[in-house]
């Protein structure tokens, strides 16, 4: 018997035991646990057991790294096929972060696809998901209104170098807010690839670029914030820590006038905005799923009532947001 529902987080049931995909409630039992990707509304608490963590190696290091600890877990290879008794799996890449999966469950003849986070397009860091062809497919919606539509990567990339050049060589010292870890080391490699310019950090996202480096992405020229302002040409800072308080005592300590942009994800009232997301947008969604060849679809994560909504209109097949239905079984 196997059974998929959503608590919080997607849980399956295989007969009666029961694994989780990317434990974020605090109150977890669970034996496996399938952590997809070291973001931290994935990988759970600090207290978590991680021997119960089944996940690539960049995951783990990279949690380690945000909790400052040395655990260890279990690791899944790419596209290796995986077996619990008469459940098989595997994991392909989902291209949103280092070390990122969705999670492709083989039970009775019928598979099923669960995306978790996912980008379909190529960027500085990361190559695009990949799609597996798939019987049922439960796929994220974060961007899923018909409004979520990016424009071409590249094209924001160019906007972005221009808007950061343009600065500098005005004299004003660049601030842009980025999560410490994906869309930070994307930048990082945009930057240090078309300039020479010293990029400040804070230690996380410092310690996760290292990490990258040491899985092939060739990052250069990142330091730590915590030395003198002027050595640094522009600092990338997680959304949460720019108040205006900080930016005042920034330009005070560096005597520069400040430049300020933000990156999907995080929206301020002020400065540039540069539409980089390590997710699909709504076209990307529908490119899954259309690829996947799924028959049936549920959504999950923000705009799912609103996606599923979309999908049966622009696609024609079945499709629910996994909340409305809170669980369905694979016979
Ligand atoms: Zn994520």
């Amino acid at each position: 018997m196997l059974k998929i529902k959503i608590a919080g987080n997607i849980i399956i049931d295989h007969n009666n035991t029961q694994l989780s995909i990317d434990p974020i409630k605090k109150t977890y039992n669970f034996e496996t646990n399938f952590i997809t990707h070291a973001h931290k509304d994935h990988i759970g608490p600090r207290k978590n057991d991680f021997s119960t963590y089944f996940t690539t190696a960049p995951t783990l290091e990279i949690a380690n790294s945000i909790f400052d600890d040395n655990k260890s877990g279990k690791f899944l290879e790419f596209n290796k096929k995986y077996k619990i008794d008469d459940l098989e799996y595997k994991i392909i890449n989902s291209g949103h972060v280092l070390g990122s999966y969705s999670l492709v469950l083989e039970y009775n003849g019928t598979k099923i696809t669960i995306t978790s986070d996912i980008n379909n397009i190529d960027t500085t860091t990361t190559k695009a998901a990949t799609v597996e062809d798939t019987d049922i497919l439960i796929i994220e919606s974060t961007y899923g209104s018909l409004m979520d539509v990016f424009p071409d990567r590249k094209n924001e990339y160019t906007k972005f170098l221009k808007w950061l050049m343009l600065n500098r060589l005005n004299g004003k010292l660049p601030i842009v807010a980025c999560y410490p870890l994906g869309k930070t080391q994307e930048l990082v490699k945009l930057i240090c690839d078309n300039t020479n310019f010293e990029i400040g950090l804070t230690n996380d996202a410092y310690k996760i670029c290292d990490i990258y480096s040491k899985y092939g992405v060739n990052l250069k020229n990142y330091l730590t914030v915590n030395r003198n302002l002027n050595e640094l040409d522009l600092l990338i800072l997680p959304p949460q820590k720019i108040k205006k308080t900080l930016v005042d005592a920034i330009a005070t300590a560096s005597k520069k006038s400040i430049a300020f942009a933000s990156t999907t994800g995080a929206s301020f009232r002020f400065g540039e905005h540069f539409k980089i997301s390590d997710h699909c947008d709504v076209n990307g969604l529908l490119d899954y799923i259309v690829n996947s060849n799924a028959k049936q679809v549920y959504t999950y994560h923000g705009k799912d009532i609103e996606f599923a909504n979309i999908v049966n209109k622009k696609l024609g097949c079945y499709s629910k947001a996994l909340k409305e239905i809170k669980t369905f079984e694979i016979i």
